[in-house]
C-alpha cells in the first residue's frame, strides 16, 4: 500500500475561532484569572453532569489530589488504586498520608476489576479511585455497593470520561468525587484544566478552598465594589484553580462535546468493522444499551502468541507507515520511583501484565477525516497480514 506523506498523531485537540474569541473577550475584560468564566463553565459542567457542585482546577491531577485532602486521611489508612492508570491517579495517595494499595484490572474493560477490590478492602480502606479506562464505565453498581457496605468514599478518575453514561446516569454523578481532565488529548480541552464533581456539599466547600490557598472567599467575589478586603486562611490550600481563560476556552469546547463523541463513535466504527474479523487483533468492548461511551482512546490489542513481531515492534512499523500511536498504560509498577516505594512485582498483576504487552492505542480524534481513519485500519491489517504466523 500506499504510504501518506502526512503523519497522523494519537490524539489532537480542535480548536477554532469561537474558541480564541472567548479567550480575548476575557483579555479584553481585564479578568483572567479564576473568575466569573469559571464560575459560568463550572454551571455549564454541573448542568452537563447533573451533579450538586463542580469545582474548576488547573488538572485533574490536581483535582485528584484536592479529593484525597478533603479525606483528611490518617497514617495507617488506605486506599485501592487500579495499577493501570496514569501517574497522577497514584501521586494524589502518595501526597496524603495514607497508603495507596494497587490492584488489578479486568480484562475486557481494562477497568478496576471489583473482584480485585473485594480482595483488598481491609478495616482501614478510606477511598477507593475508580478510572473508567478509554471512557468505558468502570461497574459502579457493584463499587458503590461495596464502598456503602465498608463506609468507604469512592473517587472517579474520569479523564476520559467526560460524556460517559452509565445506567442512565451521567459519570460525575455516580461516586463521591469524580476528577476529570481538560488536557489536549481528552475528550474536550482548555489547554491544561481539570474540574471536581460532587454531590456532598462539605466536600465542595474543602475542595474549594483548598484549591485557592484555603481561603474563605475568592479574590474575584472581594474585588468588586461590594466585596470586602478581608478573608481568612481556615485550612492549608494549594494553588489550583482554573482561570479565565482556561475556563473561556472550556465553555466553547463543552458545547462541542456531543459533537465530539459522536465522531469519536464513528471513528471507532470504522476500526472495529476493519478490525473484528482479524483473529490476531482484540477490539476494544462496546457499551451496552444502558450505556454511553465517550472513547477518549482506542485500545487495540495484538494476540502476541499468533504474530512474528512484538508489540513494540509493531508500533515501529506503524510509524514507518506514518501512524502515530501510544501505549496507555505501563502499569504503575513498572515505573521506578513506585517500585522503589512501593515493592510491588509484575507477578501480582497478571491482567495487568497480558494489557501491558499486547495494547496499542491507535489515532482517535474528532478532527481526523474518514480516510485517515480507513488508512489507520489499512496500515494495520496490512502489517498484521505480513507478520502473522498461520
Ligand atoms: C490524563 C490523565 C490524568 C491527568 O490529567 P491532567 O489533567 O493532565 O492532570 C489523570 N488520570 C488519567 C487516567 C489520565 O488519563
Amino acid at each position: 500500500m500506499k504510504i501518506r506523506k502526512k503523519f497522523i498523531p494519537v490524539a489532537a485537540p480542535w480548536l477554532t475561532r469561537a474558541e480564541l474569541n472567548e479567550v480575548w473577550d476575557s483579555m479584553q475584560s481585564g479578568w483572567v484569572t479564576l473568575g466569573p468564566k469559571t464560575h459560568r463553565f463550572e454551571e455549564a459542567i454541573k448542568d452537563y453532569t447533573k451533579a450538586k457542585f463542580a469545582i474548576g482546577t488547573n488538572s485533574c491531577a490536581a483535582s485528584l489530589h484536592l479529593a484525597i485532602e478533603a479525606l483528611d486521611l490518617a497514617e495507617g489508612d488506605e486506599v485501592i488504586v487500579p495499577a493501570f492508570t496514569f501517574a497522577a491517579t497514584l501521586n494524589a495517595v502518595l501526597y496524603s498520608k495514607a497508603t495507596p494499595i494497587l490492584v488489578d484490572v479486568d480484562e475486557a474493560t481494562m477497568n478496576i476489576s471489583v473482584e480485585a477490590i473485594t480482595k483488598a478492602i481491609t478495616r482501614k480502606t478510606k477511598a477507593i479511585m475508580v478510572v473508567h479506562y478509554a471512557g468505558y464505565p468502570a461497574d459502579m453498581d457493584e463499587i458503590v455497593a461495596l464502598a456503602k457496605k465498608h463506609k468507604i468514599v469512592v473517587i472517579e478518575d474520569a479523564a476520559h470520561a467526560l460524556g460517559t453514561k452509565y445506567h442512565g446516569k451521567m459519570v460525575g454523578n455516580i461516586g463521591d468525587i469524580t476528577c476529570y481532565s481538560f488536557h489536549p488529548i481528552k475528550n474536550i480541552t482548555t489547554g491544561d484544566g481539570g474540574m471536581i464533581t460532587t454531590n456532598d456539599e462539605a466536600l465542595a466547600e474543602i475542595m474549594t478552598r483548598k484549591r485557592l490557598a484555603g481561603m474563605s472567599k475568592e479574590a474575584w467575589k472581594r474585588a468588586t465594589k461590594a466585596g470586602s478586603w478581608y478573608y481568612e486562611i481556615t485550612t492549608l490550600g494549594y494553588k489550583y484553580n482554573m482561570n479565565d481563560i482556561q475556563a473561556g476556552i472550556g465553555i466553547v469546547q463543552l458545547k462541542k462535546l456531543e459533537d465530539f463523541i459522536a465522531r469519536r463513535e464513528t471513528i471507532a466504527q470504522v476500526y472495529n468493522k476493519a478490525f473484528s474479523n482479524v483473529k490476531e487483533l482484540v477490539i476494544p468492548v462496546s457499551g451496552d444499551k444502558t450505556m454511553r461511551v465517550a472513547r477518549n482512546l482506542y485500545a487495540l490489542r495484538v494476540v502476541p502468541e499468533m504474530l512474528h513481531k512484538n508489540r513494540d515492534e509493531i508500533i515501529e512499523l506503524m510509524r514507518e507507515y506514518n501512524v502515530g500511536s501510544n501505549v496507555y498504560f505501563i502499569p504503575l509498577y513498572h515505573h521506578p520511583y513506585y517500585h522503589k516505594r512501593l515493592g510491588y512485582s509484575p507477578k501480582d498483576f497478571p491482567v495487568c501484565e497480558k494489557l501491558y504487552e499486547s495494547v496499542i492505542n491507535i489515532p482517535l480524534f474528532p478532527k481526523m477525516s474518514d480516510q485517515d481513519a480507513t488508512y489507520v485500519a489499512k496500515t494495520i491489517t496490512t502489517i498484521v497480514q505480513s507478520i502473522r504466523k498461520h
